[in-house]
């Protein structure tokens, strides 16, 4: 038996519930993991609470990310023993996840761990932050240097938003930070912002082109903020958008692309291909420094996953909540 959050549907009423299940209750895989960490992310919050239809198969445990050991393996990259980490596959939404003490997938959706990791370590980086890696990596191989000007980072107090500002600090930009929680903005600073700006500076609706302030934007957040930002950004500069914790609209005009030049990179988790994956796990390992990976990071219990869920999507939690499942 392993414990597990359990989203089921019977009749019209979603739920989610802390269960005791047994191994029929895995899906089909050729690696089962001994999950040791996983994480809530805000898809998750959406998965626990049924605010959004992110999860299209009944029952089935939530979490698109987990770390753990791999119990048993029939796949030829993986034997009992190594660890690894899996983020995204459609893991928490089609197929079984990680919100339990137990997993089964397919190998090809795995990760072995990077050496420099621990598990919790990986899980308080998340999809969250693996996503924030792949943001600054489109940004980088854009060709974005600290020397083009200011990056914004908006979303900044949340699991994407604190790790991008630690990332790009870390390489040397001037970091600008647009949050809701002014009074967090200590806590931005300390993890690499330059400046903190207010986020309704940037949610209203805006001008087609504004003052060229941004070389660079990423993006968590979506609608008018996503909008005002590729207004502000700099001739030929870039932006990564990742999120909608503001909106899934997008009220732009083509102004800043046929004027000014810039590109907007979209970055999706999760179905970035393997290569791309392991580079950002990698990268994440040797320049995400440790201490502030462990200032954003706040430990629950898979109990406590069940009240965190509403709590993300209210914009409520600050950095990552990473879940030790076997609390
Ligand atoms: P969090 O909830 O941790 O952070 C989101 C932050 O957005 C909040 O902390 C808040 O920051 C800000 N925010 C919340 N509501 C609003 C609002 N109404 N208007 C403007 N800002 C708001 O989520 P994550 O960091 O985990 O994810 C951020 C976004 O990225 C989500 O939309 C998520 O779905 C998406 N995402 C996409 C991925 C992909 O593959 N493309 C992968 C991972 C995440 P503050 O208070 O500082 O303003």
């Amino acid at each position: 038996m392993y414990k597990a959050l359990l989203v089921d549907k019977p009749g019209d009423v979603y739920r989610c519930t802390l269960s005791e299940l047994d191994e029929d209750n895995l899906p089909e895989g050729n690696v089962t993991v001994r999950v040791k960490w996983s994480t809530i992310n805000y898809k998750d919050g959406l998965a626990i609470t049924g605010k959004s239809p992110v999860v299209r198969k009944f029952p089935l445990v939530p979490g698109i990310d987990f770390a753990g050991v791999v119990e048993d393996s029939s796949h030829p990259d993986y034997k009992p023993g190594d660890r690894v980490v899996l983020n995204g596959w459609g893991v928490g939404e089609t197929h079984s996840g990680g919100l339990a003490q137990k997993a089964r997938v397919n190998g090809d959706w795995l990760i072995p761990m990077p050496p420099a990791l621990t598990g919790r370590q990986a899980m308080a980086i998340g999809t969250a932050g693996y996503t924030a890696m792949l943001c600054v990596q489109a940004l980088l191989r854009h060709g974005v240097k600290p020397a083009d000007g200011e990056v914004l980072v908006t979303g900044a107090s949340g699991g994407v938003g604190s790790v991008a500002i630690a990332l790009l600090s870390q390489r040397g930009f001037r970091v600008v930070a647009s949050t809701g929680k002014l009074d967090e903005a200590e806590y931005l600073k300390r993890l690499g912002a330059a400046e903190v700006v207010d986020r309704a500076t940037l949610s209203a609706p805006g001008k087609p082109l504004a003052r060229e302030r941004w070389a660079a934007v990423v993006d968590a957040v979506g609608s008018h903020t996503l909008a005002n930002a590729c207004a502000a950004t700099k001739y030929s500069g870039a932006v990564a958008a990742c999120g909608l914790a503001q909106g899934m609209d997008f009220p732009a005009s083509v102004a800043p692309f046929i004027l000014r030049g810039i590109t907007l990179y979209g970055i999706d988790s999760v179905m970035a291909p393997k290569p791309r994956r392991v580079a950002a796990w990698q990268a994440l390992a040797a320049e995400l420094d440790p201490a502030k990976l462990d200032a954003i990071t706040h430990e629950i219990t898979l109990a406590d996953a069940l009240s965190a869920a509403p709590d993300i999507l209210a914009g409520k939690i600050r950095g990552r909540l990473v879940v030790n499942v076997n609390a």
